[in-house]
């Protein structure tokens, strides 16, 4: 893509080799959500270098802002860097050295893009109108965006706009995914305590069985998504665990139930209402108590409809139309936290298609086998330094 700045095809292929081995570094040392540290330590030490002044909001959560020559706006680029509690199973000779922490979500490739990303714009920083906030959020398994909201990193950076990307492994190498409006479904993740009366396995007269109370209330919240939610705003509740009793002999007292309601529409609140009051009252019915409490995993991931017209436009320059995917059927009821940015501030969270079957890379993400295509790490790049010059009008 030939900009008024520079070629940014040009740009990011004399720096591909640094991008794979910045990966594979980041790779071969994943660290967990909130214990990024060394992780952490490499992100600010590279932005310093390329004088990039930054700053840690949370322990591990580091943001640098790259101030351009000319007043505009500023655009926020996010990426995560936390790997999972999974034993790697990959015999890649960079595979984890750390035992039972793997980067098998991709969050190595992407951090990589971003410090790549950072590296090239600072090249340019005189000619650009407006400012680059390059924010590395830790811990994107379990709601490490919030965390970084709190600690003020909107309310100091003032963003106009966020973009991310995460690599897919459901969507061709060499392709993007765009979609605009709901492309990550909400997360609640529910704790239910069904509490009965405890007895013999034989005089169940005389105790109440919470077990009871929770086959019915599994049949209520089915029978609720399926008749009461108009079918084309899609919503799932999965049960996970379920735990109850010890003996074949003893009925217990309590029963323990935790799974997550996802929603791909912005109803999330009206479903766990009708979730809660339907759980309740069966139980009540069985004459058993019912505590219920949600904790939030993310919000919906919705993306803008400008912004996606504009990486749209984005991708088509870089690699071609026929490249775009942009079929609802790649929204997903997974969920990402880079929703809580989009609560704020207008936001697109996009796909890099990371499918190669021959090279194994259509594994799905979270599995210990999983593969990263590092052929597309460049077009990830390209991506994101065309969308900050787009959006800063460079
Ligand atoms: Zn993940
Ligand atoms: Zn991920």
């Amino acid at each position: 893509m030939q900009n008024r700045l520079f070629d940014i095809q040009e740009a990011v292929a004399e720096s591909s080799d640094e991008l794979i081995a910045l990966r594979r570094d980041f790779h071969a040392h994943p660290e967990l959500g909130l214990q990024e540290y060394r992780t952490a330590q490499i992100i600010e030490e590279y932005l310093n270098k390329l004088k990039i002044p930054t700053k840690r909001y949370t322990e591990t959560g580091v943001v640098g802002i790259l101030t351009g020559g000319r007043p505009g706006k500023t655009v926020m680029l996010r990426s995560d860097i936390d790997a999972l509690p999974i034993e790697e199973q990959t015999n890649l000779p960079f595979a984890s050295q750390t035992p039972g922490v793997m980067h098998a979500c991709g969050h190595d490739g992407h951090t990589a893009i971003q410090l790549i990303v950072a590296k090239i714009l600072a090249q340019y920083r005189e000619k650009l109108p407006g400012n680059i906030v390059f924010l590395f959020q830790p811990n994107e398994e379990d709601a490490g965006a919030e965390l970084m909201i709190q600690a003020g990193v909107l309310d100091d950076t003032k963003p106009d706009a966020v973009f991310g990307l995460h690599v897919w492994p459901r969507i061709s190498s060499g392709k993007v995914g765009i979609l605009a409006g709901p492309m990550m479904a909400s997360a609640y993740y529910f704790n239910m305590r069904i509490g009965g009366k405890g007895g013999h396995g034989g005089h169940p007269d005389r105790a109440i069985n919470p077990i009871d109370a929770a086959m019915n209330v599994l049949q209520g919240i089915r029978t609720m998504v399926s008749t009461e939610w108009n079918a084309i705003y899609p919503t799932i509740i999965t049960v996970c665990k379920i735990h109850a009793g010890e003996k074949n002999i003893v009925i217990p007292e309590t029963l323990e139930l935790e799974g997550s309601i996802r929603c791909l529409h912005e109803n999330d609140a009206q479903v766990r209402e009708r979730f809660a009051a339907i759980a309740k009252e069966i139980c009540h019915a069985h004459r058993c108590t019912c505590e219920l409490s949600f904790k939030c995993g993310n919000t919906l991931v919705k993306n803008d409809e400008n912004l996606a017209k504009m990486a749209t436009a984005v991708a088509a320059e870089l690699l071609g139309e026929e490249n775009i995917q942009s079929g609802r059927e790649y929204a997903t009821m997974g969920g990402d936290d880079f929703a809580e940015f989009m609560q704020h501030i207008p936001g697109l969270y996009y796909y890099i298609g990371s499918a190669n079957p021959e090279k194994k890379t259509d594994t799905e993400n979270h599995n210990p086998r999983f593969l990263l295509d590092e052929e597309v790490l460049p077009i990830g790049a390209e991506m994101e330094i065309g969308l900050v010059l787009k959006y800063l009008g460079a």
